[in-house]
């Protein structure tokens, strides 16, 4: 199979129309068979419920090559069942978990010329999602729905380097307690738009956003869970039933147990106690493991010891070790990697 003409490593991270994605519709209670097609287009009722009421869902994983010339995906298990815990969260029909694996791996294969090589950094971002399709005028959940999967190549998220990051405390909420903050679903992202274009705009890369009930408790941030590392070289994560579960994030605290046998806890980290860690990451698909280096809440200035030039020690042996499982170097979890044949 020929590959496409693209300068992989410097594709970045917009929309690139490729050949073929996945379409299914959920009608008269029931989903169809799906088909592969060329159409990038939709067409559906002005009234339709996405567009009235944001009745919508969505996954984000990556197909890459390995070093021995597999193509792959990461536990897209997964996101099969996190996909489905938001669809039931919005009173959306649930796309059968293993059917939406086989859709993932079948857009994929479709799609197998953009997959980037082995060695660029790039990668097939895979975009699954989920909408009300029919009318909507009273609010009530839509009687018909379509599921789509479209890939899109994406450059290596790190170019030249993983420096880290400054972030502030936002002054916005990201979820309410008991609200949709654990799904992934578009609406979380629409009210966190203004939180990151003023962050952008005052220079900084990213939001921290607390729990809103005290604001004395780290949650996440707008696309990535964090992970801290204490000064005795704990790896402890947040808890919190409004931070969306990342994968990338329960993986890693997989790794830091069973590969670099560190310990690992999942608690609430109250905001308070992060100026006494030694390290600090974002995790997400995107980039596994950004490294934070400067946290700024109003006039107070936390700068973890590992600085604003390199990944902190235990966070680089967390990002080597997991992209070393991801890209074959490094014996995988019974599971994790799943080839695209
Ligand atoms: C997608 C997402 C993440 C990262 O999850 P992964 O499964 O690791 O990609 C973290 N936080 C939010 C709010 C997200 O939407």
């Amino acid at each position: 199979m020929e590959k496409k003409n693209i300068d992989w490593s410097n594709i970045g991270f917009g929309y690139v129309k490729t050949d073929k994605r996945f379409v299914s519709n959920f009608k008269n209670g029931a989903w169809d068979g799906g088909v592969l097609t060329e159409d990038d287009t939709i067409t559906i009722s002005e009234c339709a419920g996405v567009l009235q009421y944001a009745q919508t869902v969505f996954e984000g994983l990556k197909a890459y090559t390995t070093e021995d010339g597999r193509i792959v995906t990461f536990r897209p298990d997964l996101n099969a069942s996190r996909f489905a815990d938001s669809a039931r969260r919005l009173e959306m029909p649930v796309y059968p978990e293993d059917k939406f694996v086989e859709a993932v791996l079948n857009t994929v294969k479709a799609n197998e010329a953009y997959v980037p090589p082995y060695g660029t950094g790039a990668t097939l971002y895979v975009r699954p999602y989920m909408f009300g399709s029919s009318p909507v005028i009273g609010v009530k959940p839509a009687e018909e729905y379509q599921f789509r999967v479209f890939t899109t190549p994406v450059g290596p998220y790190f170019k030249g380097g993983a420096k880290p990051i400054t972030i502030r405390v936002s002054d916005f909420d990201r979820a309410a307690p008991h609200g949709t903050g654990h799904i992934k679903a578009g609406l979380n992202y629409a009210m966190s738009l203004h939180a990151i274009v003023t962050a952008h705009a005052e220079g900084f890369d990213e939001n921290m956003y607390l729990d809103p009930q005290t604001r004395t408790k780290v949650e996440e941030t707008g696309g990535a869970n964090f992970l801290f590392v204490t000064k005795d070289g704990k790896v402890v994560t947040p808890k919190s039933n409004s931070i969306l579960p990342s994968i990338t994030r329960r993986s890693l605290m997989t790794v830091a147990k069973d590969y670099l046998g560190l310990e690992v806890e999942e608690r609430e980290v109250l905001f308070d106690e992060v100026k006494d860690f030694a390290e600090c990451g974002l995790c997400g698909t995107a980039a596994v493991i950004s490294p934070v280096g400067k946290i700024v809440n109003k006039d107070q200035e936390i700068v973890f010891p590992s600085g604003m030039e390199e990944m902190g020690p235990i966070t680089k042996k967390l990002y080597e070790t997991l992209t070393g499982i991801q890209m074959g170097r490094i014996e995988a979890p019974e599971g994790w990697i799943v080839e695209v044949k």
